[in-house]
């Protein structure tokens, strides 16, 4: 669905919005996806999330709906059949929607930044005609950079592409990889020249159909259980040239720019699980008593309130202006890891706490809050941990200094 659409949708639904939060204005087409993705998240996703938890389920029938309100093509171009909006309505939209099912967050995020962006970004118009329009309308993707022996230090990729007549022989196992279950094709990184080591490495795009593809099995996660995790296994697979993204050796700056935007839509899942888990809290403090009052009258729970809605303003702001920096053309990796990392750990924090806000209730899955617990602690380690976060932050700091 085009841009225009969203916005003659948001426009035609009645929406509920929070008076509990204030937010500035943003620009109206941001708002309006916002208001229809917190409508969605409030009507659609909450409602099935410990559902989608509890059986490791696929939201498939949520997901489709998220397509059709251009969420899954939320960045792409409009004439590569996307809505066209911009990287800060992609995290206002993905916080939205993580807050009412982080797995449908991550779902969301992997396919937008981490399969379609590379594509969007490095393919040439043949490539995204063939491999974003049906996946901006419905087919998932996935991204396949690290491997079992190399997630942090993803420039030591083992996994190899060997040159053959009029195309290449992939070879190695990418690990971890979100949306492997669902997805019809892959953005994939492989050594094309050892010698070479980081910039001998290439991008491919892989249809998950091909000979010598299979996968792995389903990983048995802590949280995100609703999105799928596996293993991508190459035997001997063969891709015509024509599926190179960019230039051969070209691949391990399309992944760590990849990877940049990526961090954007991991923050929004991150502050959307943390406002998720905050409101859960201060909902319950308002209506569980002791000692004869509402325990959100005493102060050591107000500490906690105004602690958690400190964190979560704090990184929601330092991803708008993460975004913010992306629309405008301007450098935002330091930005981008700034606003992963300071996410990620509010979003860690604040669910901590949303359980202690709860006592026993906390602990036990009759509510949310060990859900967001769980679903929290993904955003410390994919797509860069904490201490990778820190490392880049610190590398653009001192480059700065130079
Ligand atoms: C649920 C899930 C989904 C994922 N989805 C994807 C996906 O779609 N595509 C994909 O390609 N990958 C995916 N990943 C992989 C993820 O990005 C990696 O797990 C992550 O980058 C960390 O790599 P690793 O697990 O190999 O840990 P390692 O790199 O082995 O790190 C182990 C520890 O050492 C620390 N460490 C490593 N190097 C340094 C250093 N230089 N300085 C300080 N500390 C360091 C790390 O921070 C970490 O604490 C996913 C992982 C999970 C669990």
């Amino acid at each position: 669905m085009a841009a225009r659409g969203i916005l003659s949708v948001a426009r035609s639904r009645q929406f509920k919005i929070s008076q509990m939060r204030a937010f500035h204005r943003l620009p109206e087409d941001v708002e309006m996806i916002r208001d229809l993705c917190r409508s969605f998240a409030d009507n659609e996703l909450a409602p099935i999330a410990s559902e989608v938890d509890k059986k490791h389920m696929y939201p498939k029938e949520q997901i489709s709906q998220m397509t059709e309100m251009g969420l899954m093509g939320i960045n792409v171009p409009e004439e590569f059949g996307g809505a066209g909006m911009s990287a800060l309505a992609y995290a206002v939209s993905c916080e939205e929607i993580s807050r009412g099912c982080a797995s449908a967050g991550v779902i969301m995020s992997a396919h937008n930044s981490l399969y379609i962006a590379p594509i969007v970004n490095w393919g040439n118009d043949d490539q995204k005609v063939k491999w974003v329009s049906d996946w901006a309308t419905g087919k998932i993707g996935c991204f396949g950079l690290s491997e079992p022996g190399n997630g942090s230090d993803a420039g030591a990729a083992s996994t190899t592409a060997t040159k053959v007549d009029g195309g290449y022989v992939i070879n190695g196992t990418k690990m971890w990889i979100t949306n492997a279950y669902e997805a019809e094709a892959s953005v994939i990184f492989a050594t094309t020249d050892k010698s070479m080591k980081h910039k001998g490495i290439s991008c491919f795009v892989v249809p998950n159909n091909s000979d010598g593809f299979s996968l792995g099995k389903k990983e048995d996660k802590l949280g995100i259980r609703g999105s799928s995790t596996a293993s991508l296994i190459y035997e001997n697979c063969f891709v015509p040239e024509e599926n190179l993204i960019g230039e051969p050796g070209f691949g391990f700056k399309i992944a760590m720019n990849t990877l940049d935007g990526g961090r954007i839509g991991i923050a929004a899942q991150a502050i959307g699980i943390a406002q998720a888990a905050m409101d859960c809290a201060v909902k319950y403090s308002l209506d569980r008593k002791s000692f004869n009052v509402p325990i959100a009258k005493h102060q050591m729970i107000q500490q906690k309130i105004a602690d958690m809605e400190v964190k979560i303003e704090s990184a929601r702001m330092l991803n708008y202006k993460a975004a913010a920096l992306k629309d405008n053309g301007q450098s935002y990796t330091k930005h981008a890891a700034m606003a992963k990392l300071a996410a990620s750990e509010a979003a860690t924090w604040v669910a901590h706490q949303s359980i202690q806000v709860l006592g026993g209730m906390g602990f036990v899955s009759d509510m949310p809050a060990e859900r967001h617990y769980r679903d929290a602690r993904i955003t410390e380690i994919y797509e860069g941990t904490s201490e990778v976060q820190r490392l880049v932050i610190a590398g653009n700091v001192l480059k700065e200094y130079a």
